[in-house]
């Protein structure tokens, strides 16, 4: 173990206000964490206290308050920049701010549609898709991947590939020099799939995908929460996240990008901050990475307390992290014990997180939720933007129970317990 060694994840637990509240009578238990994730004390008050004391705009402004600011957020950046692997120095240039994944993951779609249309230059050429050439996902991604790339492709006459699921719902890694050819400019894949918790096998879609000159794009929205993630061991060109679901604030992501493709990469918003030079008469001249992708006025206090999320998840220590919600996985994939009830994913406790969706045979995921959440308990219902994982499974939508570094076994034994009333309740 590393970080503060043995972990009193209790003593962690009560780090979190919400959670100490009943919810129909009943101490409430969230495992609702893939959607977004609690807030620890310590986030709350660097939010809290960047408002109170040390507000303003970053970059420019020559008062204290702006000088200040400046150096939280700079200090925020490296500190997301070395949770993941990144280049921490001089302000972890290889971090861009985004809105979020979401966002991050259409910033990379618009930049690389940029560089389609020529802009850039020489140097952005090597991200422009031309018709015939091929973008590869997976039939796991989340919406905020498939349709940023699908749309890519459909404005620049690329053709959309994907990987299969196997029966466990795991991306079939071994279909990637198949799919993947020498037409194949960007490979856009989840690091964790946030229906079934799998872990992506990434070593052979990586190698196949630089093999042949591509592009690889990680969404890294499941894994940074869960698992320690180290972009540069990974290897993959580009990786986005959010805040919210690693223990920071709503509104805030991060877009990894290795430095030589920030710097080659046209930016894809427009405005103030990221410009050198701007004229009427002549094309403006851009910042360096990362200013170069982050128009406008920065949300500030937000990166300032994701980057006290950062330094939180260090302190507790990531292989402890994962160590404690394997544990958690274990008690929730006893779902699949449960009479009527199917896992949709890996029903053993090995290369996947505690994240486990589920059916109830013959009753709704709506009805199901509601009948667990009248016992406190907090799970998400539905497609999980994730469509095309569900029709793999041949099903519309699922429950899906999603722990973090707050549950306990208990808690897992608590949803098991509630699941197992279901049927016989809806009779
Ligand atoms: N990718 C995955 C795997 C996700 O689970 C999510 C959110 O649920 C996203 C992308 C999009 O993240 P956001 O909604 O924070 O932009």
């Amino acid at each position: 173990m590393e970080g503060k060694g043995m972990v009193d994840f209790d003593a962690i637990r009560a780090e979190f206000p919400i959670l100490d509240q009943s919810v129909y009578g009943h101490p409430l238990v969230y495992l609702d964490s893939a959607a977004t994730a609690q807030k620890p004390q310590c986030v709350i008050d660097a939010e809290a206290d960047f408002y109170r004391h040390d507000n303003a705009a970053v970059h420019r402004g020559a008062h204290e308050l702006a000088a200040r600011s400046t150096v939280a957020f700079e200090r925020a950046r490296a500190s997301m920049a070395r949770l993941v692997g990144a280049c921490a120095d001089e302000g972890g240039e290889e971090i861009v701010v985004t809105g979020g994944a979401t966002a991050g993951l259409n910033l990379l779609a618009t930049a690389f549609g940029n560089a389609s249309l020529g802009r850039g230059g020489s140097a952005a050429a090597r991200f422009a898709l031309h018709p015939g050439d091929e973008i590869v996902v997976s039939k796991a991604e989340h919406h905020s991947v498939l349709l940023p790339f699908q749309e890519l492709a459909a404005r620049t006459g690329a053709t959309l590939k994907w990987l299969d699921l196997d029966e466990e719902g795991r991306i079939r890694s071994d279909m990637a020099d198949e799919v993947i050819t020498e037409r194949t400019r960007v490979v856009a894949v989840t690091h964790v799939a946030n229906v079934t918790g799998a872990i992506t096998n990434l070593a052979p879609i990586v190698r196949r995908a630089h093999a042949v000159g591509a592009l690889v794009v990680l969404d890294a929205c499941q894994s940074v929460p869960h698992l320690k993630v180290d972009v540069h061991a990974l290897d993959v060109d580009f990786a986005v996240w959010s805040a919210h679901k690693m223990y920071g604030p709503t509104g805030v992501g991060f877009l990894y990008g290795r430095r030589e493709l920030l710097e080659a990469l046209p930016p894809a918003n427009f405005g103030g901050s990221m410009v050198e030079l701007a004229w009427m008469d002549r094309p403006a001249q851009y910042m360096a990475p990362p200013a170069k992708f982050e128009a406008g006025t920065q949300p500030v206090a937000q990166v300032v307390a994701a980057g006290a999320a950062a330094e939180w998840m260090m302190a507790i220590g990531m292989d402890a992290i994962a160590t404690h919600e394997h544990e958690v996985a274990a008690e929730l994939l006893k779902l699949g014990d449960v009479d009527g009830v199917s896992i949709l994913g890996p029903c053993e406790n090995r290369d996947r997180i505690g994240t486990v969706a589920f059916d109830v045979d013959g009753v709704h995921p709506h009805d199901v939720g509601q009948f667990i959440d009248a016992q406190g308990i907090a799970i998400r219902v539905g497609h999980h933007c994730a469509q095309p994982v569900h029709r793999h499974f041949g099903v519309y939508a699922s429950n899906r129970a999603s722990s973090g570094v707050y549950n306990s076994v208990a808690d897992a034994q608590a949803l098991v317990e509630a699941v197992s009333k279901v049927r016989a309740f809806f009779r």
